[in-house]
């Protein structure tokens, strides 16, 4: 046997001058256990930002976007409507630079995500689901305009392609610098992280093939209906593809404006429906196999990357985007199956030993 070797660490040579310092330079990890034979697979864990999602990325910027151009003043009030990541991630911003920030939401969406805003000092003002996502951004504008706040308008800045074009696709040109990358795989909510990652692929890597990935219960790329917009952008209307589905964070009830710029200028190469059900197998499967927690949209990723890596031919690079942690499920359908209390199995592990039993 070789000599023992202990893993060891170094620190990161720095000191960070805050918290929105850490966001970015996420890491790139290889998938063994569940990749097939000779594929390489590889997923960007955007759980290592702060706040514990790729949206991270886009609330910092748009409140620096807006601080440099002067729409947003300091003490300003900022509202936004989210599903959550978005919301965090401005909460996290916001407190760091001291801003008051209200978040407007749809009821549907996770608990955890209500409470972890309101720790990090936002206020969450909920909309009925049945009004869908509009519901939610009418009322953030609504309130933007009432109260004279800066609405973050994260479906329509130029703040949010923008920071994916200058950090996550440099990241991964960075990562796979010198190696072979044939294929990226990433849904979209907003479409920010693939306008950002195809600006800079298609011009660097034009030999990688982009795969958009959509919920496939709510199609609306695929469908080929254009969406119907009114000022700035701003969905008209909800998109007639839509129905509702479990895979958060992705594909509102409308084609944003933000993912339009990729579809406009043949941002994707493939899209590939997958289903709600499918995400959430996968995402336990990372977990489970691989020790990599992430949310449904990213098991729904990491499905479709299973499945062009089951037909890729050997020496294929794959990388799916993995746009969050699974802890932000803990009450949601992917962690429905995991029990509190003991199951046969565990209360037979107890019961084999005499010390320590419950009950
Ligand atoms: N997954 C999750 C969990 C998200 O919160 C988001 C952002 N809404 C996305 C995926 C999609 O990212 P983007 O908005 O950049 O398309």
């Amino acid at each position: 046997m070789d000599a023992m070797t202990i893993r060891s660490t170094r620190g990161r040579r720095r000191l960070y001058d805050s918290i929105l310092d850490t966001v970015g330079d996420t890491p790139a990890i290889r998938v063994n256990n569940l990749a097939p034979e000779g594929v390489r697979l590889y997923v960007k864990a955007e759980a290592f930002n702060p706040g514990a999602s790729i949206k991270d990325r886009l609330a910092l910027n748009i409140i620096e976007a807006a601080e440099q151009s002067g729409t947003l003043s300091p003490g300003q009030t900022v509202v936004e409507a989210t599903s959550g990541n978005t919301g965090i991630g401005l909460a996290m911003v916001c407190a760091q630079k001291g801003y008051p920030l209200v978040v407007t939401m749809a009821d549907s969406f996770s608990v955890e995500r209500r409470r972890l805003m309101r720790m990090l000092g936002a206020k969450v003002v909920l909309t009925p689901r049945a009004e869908k996502g509009t519901g939610m951004y009418l009322k953030a504008v609504e309130l933007a305009e009432k109260h004279g706040w800066f609405l973050a308008r994260q479906f329509e800045t130029a703040a949010n392609a923008d920071i994916h074009e200058a950090t996550t696709a440099r990241e991964i040109i960075g990562d796979f610098a010198g190696d072979r990358l044939d294929y990226v795989v990433t849904g979209y909510g907003t479409g920010g992280t693939v306008a950002g990652l195809s600006r800079v692929l298609r011009k660097e890597r034009p030999e990688t093939r982009i795969i958009l990935a959509e919920p496939a219960n709510a199609a609306l790329v695929g469908s080929g209906i254009v969406q119907a917009r009114g000022a700035g952008g701003a969905p008209a209307e909800s998109h007639p593809a839509f129905t509702p589905h479990p895979i958060q964070g992705w594909t509102p009830d409308f084609i944003p404006l933000v993912l339009q710029e990729a579809l406009d200028n043949g941002g994707y190469d493939d899209l590939i429906p997958v289903a709600g059900g499918d995400g959430i197998a996968w995402a336990r499967k990372l977990a489970a196999r691989e020790g990599i927690l992430t949310g449904v949209s990213g098991g729904a990723s990491f499905a479709v990357a299973m499945q062009i890596a089951e037909q890729a031919p050997s020496g294929t690079v794959i990388l799916a985007m993995l746009p969050d942690t699974g802890e932000r499920y803990l009450t949601t359908p992917l962690f429905e199956n995991i029990p509190e209390d003991m199951d046969d199995a565990e209360l037979a592990l107890s019961l084999s030993t005499p010390g320590y039993r419950m009950g």
